[in-house]
C-alpha cells in the first residue's frame, strides 16, 4: 500500500493509538494544534512543530527568502495562538542544498529574526544539515498559558456559534494569483501578501481564551471545510455553515469577479488563512463579540452553528443546503 492511498490523516491514525498509552493523563498529545504539558500549579506549556518543504509548500522562484523566513515562524505562532497561549521560544532546523547562496540564507534568517523580535520569541536552538535536493524547514515553537486555559478542538457544545476572526480565502486567492501569473495590481498584491505573510492571531487567541463562553478553538491552516471537520470530529458534533456569512475581503471579491473565480470555494477549500476558528456558547456570544470588537476594532464573524449528530458539515447557500465536495488539502493525496 502506498502512502498516497491513505493520505496524511490515514498515516497518522495508524500510529497515534500506539503512543496513547505513553501519554500521561494530564497531558494532551496528538490531535490538537499544540500538545499540552502541565508545568506547575500555575502554567501549562504548549508545543507545536511544522515542516515546510520546497516544491510542496513553496516554490523557490516565487517566494522571496524574507517571505519564507517570516512564514516559517508565523504558521507555528498561529498554532500557539489557536491554544490561546503566548509564545516563549522557537527551534529552527534547516536542510539546505550546498550550492545555496549565503545571501539567500542571510535574508531568510534576517526575516525570521524580524518576526521573532515582533512577537518577542527568542530562537533557542535547532539543527542545520546539507540537503541532497530541496530546502526543508522545520520549526518548533513552545508557548505558555495559565493552567487549564488552553483551548482545545474537542470541547465544542451543541448550539455553539461557529466564529472566525477574519477574512477567509485571501491566501488561496493569492496562491492562485501566483500559480496563474495573474497581473499584479494592488488587489492581487494584497492577496499574495496574505498568502506569504499571514498574521498569527496571537492577541486575538489570548483574548478569546480568556473570555467565558469560548468553548473550542483552532487555526485555519488547511481550509475551513477541513479544519471545521477537525473540531466536529474531536467534539463528536455536526455543524452548519452559512456560506453567505463567510467574511470575504473586498480585494478577494474584486479579483474573483475579474478572474471568474468562486470566492466561496476559495474561502472554504483554500487553506493557509491562519485566522482562528472558534465556537462560542450562544449565551456568551454577545459579550464575546463586543469584547472582541472593542479590543481589536474588527468583528468576530459568526458563520455557523454546532449541532448534535455525526461529524459532518451542512453547507447553506442562499437558504438552501448545498453539497460541497472539496475538502481542503491533504498532503499525500
Ligand atoms: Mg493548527
Amino acid at each position: 500500500m502506498k502512502l498516497s492511498e491513505i493520505g496524511e490523516f490515514g498515516f497518522i491514525s495508524r500510529f497515534s493509538p500506539l503512543f496513547a498509552s505513553l501519554v500521561p493523563e494530564s497531558f494532551t498529545g496528538i490531535g490538537d494544534d499544540c500538545a499540552i504539558i502541565p508545568q506547575n500549579g500555575k502554567e501549562d506549556l504548549v508545543i507545536t512543530t511544522d515542516l515546510l518543504i520546497e516544491n510542496i509548500h513553496f516554490l523557490r522562484d516565487s517566494v522571496t527568502p524574507d517571505q519564507l523566513g517570516y512564514k516559517s515562524l508565523a504558521v507555528n505562532l498561529s498554532d500557539i495562538a489557536a491554544m490561546g497561549a503566548a509564545p516563549a521560544g522557537s527551534f529552527l532546523s534547516l536542510a539546505i542544498p550546498a550550492d545555496t547562496e549565503v545571501e539567500y540564507l542571510d535574508a531568510f534568517m534576517k526575516s525570521y529574526h524580524a518576526i521573532s523580535e515582533q512577537y518577542e520569541v527568542p530562537l533557542l536552538g535547532g539543527d542545520t544539515t546539507r540537503s541532497p535536493g530541496n530546502i526543508a524547514i522545520s520549526v518548533c515553537v513552545i508557548g505558555k498559558c495559565p493552567k487549564n486555559t488552553a483551548k482545545l478542538r474537542s470541547t465544542a457544545n451543541d448550539e455553539d456559534i461557529v466564529c472566525v476572526t477574519g477574512h477567509l480565502g485571501d491566501s488561496a486567492g493569492g496562491f492562485k494569483v501566483i500559480l496563474e501569473k495573474t497581473a499584479m495590481t494592488s488587489e492581487t498584491g494584497y492577496l499574495v501578501n496574505r498568502h506569504y505573510m499571514p498574521v498569527p492571531r496571537l492577541p486575538e487567541g489570548r483574548l478569546l481564551a480568556s473570555l467565558p463562553g469560548v468553548t473550542a478553538m483552532m487555526d485555519i491552516s488547511d481550509g475551513l471545510a477541513s479544519d471545521l471537520m477537525q473540531i466536529l470530529k474531536a467534539s463528536g458534533k455536526s455543524g452548519t455553515v452559512d456560506l453567505d456569512k463567510l467574511p470575504l475581503s473586498e480585494m478577494l471579491e474584486k479579483v474573483s469577479f475579474e478572474q471568474g473565480w468562486d470566492p466561496i470555494e476559495l474561502a472554504t477549500a483554500g487553506g493557509e488563512d491562519y485566522e482562528l476558528l472558534c465556537t462560542v456558547s450562544p449565551s456568551h456570544f454577545k459579550d464575546v463579540s463586543e469584547h472582541f470588537f472593542s479590543t481589536f476594532g474588527k468583528k468576530l464573524y459568526p458563520i455557523g452553528r454546532i449541532n448534535k449528530g455525526q461529524p459532518s458539515v451542512q453547507w447553506i447557500r442562499e437558504g438552501r443546503e448545498i453539497i460541497f465536495v472539496k475538502k481542503g488539502f491533504d498532503h499525500f493525496k
